[in-house]
């Protein structure tokens, strides 16, 4: 039985750029079970991928910092933009932040499949089991077993099913004693406790907040959802939310005291918020809708409030709403410099399947590129 250099499990983001920088002299195959490769980078950022952001540091992903730190030295922003311009992809640039393609998420699948044009393509394929006899690999998959010298673990994470998502990636790390952090849903909406059941009735109203949570402060715009609150800035709470309280600040570029300073217009019409939240919100901290020159000492209290209304929400959305998994492979299991397990040889794990997960704003790609470059120069030092 043929016996490949490299198999690479999962074809999504990791995988075909782990592909890409792989050296075409080597004999490398990618299994997938869905009939095309990369299903979530075609829907992200709403069919447009959000590849990476303006600003990247390793403060903008919760996992082992030195692991991260080295990726993103390695594979960085700036490497990643360098790789769309020799692809003839000019990406746009969204709210002076966020990378996106111009037209579809085709652009960067289509340059990721030219540049890994060396590999062999097993689709529609389910990786069942994975095995180590002497010093092959033997993945056993619904289309039988295939072999290799090298196995490259980059099979994602747990949400989305509907793509084809598994958790095969921690079930082979534990068949090895490998240690990993169960998968948890990330980047995902939030459901609320029966206090704060007033922001649903808001629902399909944003506004730009801050929001503080776990010593975190996140800039963005939050959405009232029916089921919860959502948007970019709740989005990237629940990446570092921890059942505890968190706190939005709704006028973070103002100071209420000075808005209603001498005012003798109602209190719902000098903050500066769509009509239905202030009034809303000014309800939910026991303050009453009087003139902003009638309020008293107590009800200045609760007015601050606005600033800082603390609350813990239910719990989230779930791995079907989840734009990532947090939990995974631990990092101190794997080798900073390869990716490589410490405790396996010759089995390597990229991308959503490690215990890094990145905020909201094209980070989760920057981490796929960034570790499959990691893991793809460290294979081609090896002599195969
Ligand atoms: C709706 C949505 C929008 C998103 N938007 C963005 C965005 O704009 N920017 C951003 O940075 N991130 C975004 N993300 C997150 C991003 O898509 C992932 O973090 C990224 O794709 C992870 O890359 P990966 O290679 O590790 O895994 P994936 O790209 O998920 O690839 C893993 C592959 O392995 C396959 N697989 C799994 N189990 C098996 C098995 N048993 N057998 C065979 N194959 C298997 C899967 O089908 C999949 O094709 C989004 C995610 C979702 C769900």
């Amino acid at each position: 039985m043929k016996i490949y250099d490299i198999l690479i499990l999962g074809g999504g983001a990791s995988s075909l750029m782990c592909a890409s920088h792989l050296k075409s002299s080597l004999d490398i195959a990618i299994i997938d079970n869905n009939p095309k490769p990369a299903s979530k980078v075609k829907i992200s950022g709403g069919g447009k991928c959000n590849i990476t952001n303006v600003e990247v540091s390793v403060n903008n992903f919760d996992g082992e910092v030195d692991l991260v730190n080295h990726a993103l030295q390695t594979y960085s922003k700036e490497d990643l933009l360098g790789f769309l311009e020799k692809n003839q992809i000019e990406p746009e640039i969204r709210k002076n932040r966020y990378y996106f393609c111009r037209k579809s998420s085709d652009e960067i699948i289509n340059a990721l499949k030219r540049n890994s044009c060396h590999a062999e393509y097993i689709l529609n394929t389910s990786v069942n089991e994975v095995k180590k006899i002497n010093d092959t690999f033997e993945v056993n998959t619904s289309r039988g077993v295939f072999k290799a010298k090298k196995l490259v673990v980059a099979t994602g994470g747990k949400s989305y099913k509907t793509l084809g998502a598994t958790e095969i990636g921690l079930d082979i790390a534990k068949s090895f004693g490998i240690k990993v952090k169960e998968f948890s849903p990330a980047l995902v909406g939030m459901t609320l406790q029966p206090a704060q059941f007033w922001m649903k009735e808001l629902s399909g109203l944003s506004c730009y907040v801050h929001i503080t949570v776990e010593e975190k402060l996140l800039k963005e715009e939050m959405l009232f959802a029916h089921k919860g609150i959502s948007g970019p800035c709740i989005l990237s709470a629940s990446l570092y939310w921890k059942k505890g309280n968190m706190s939005i600040n709704f006028l973070p570029e103002e100071n209420i005291f000075k808005l209603i300073s001498g005012s003798k217009k109602l209190l719902s019409s000098v903050i500066p918020l769509p009509k239905r939240l202030s009034k809303a919100l000014l309800e939910a901290i026991g303050v009453k809708d009087i003139e902003c020159k009638k309020i008293s000492k107590e009800m200045r209290e609760k007015l601050a409030c606005i600033h800082n209304y603390e609350f813990a929400p239910a719990g989230n959305f779930g791995f079907t709403k989840a734009e990532v998994s947090r939990g995974g492979v631990l990092g101190k299991e794997l080798e900073e410099k390869t990716l490589e397990s410490m405790q396996v040889e010759g089995l390597y794990f990229i991308g959503e399947v490690v215990d890094v997960t990145g905020e909201l704003g094209g980070y989760n790609f920057q981490w796929a590129f960034s570790s499959a470059v990691v893991c793809a120069s460290a294979l081609n030092k090896v002599n195969l």
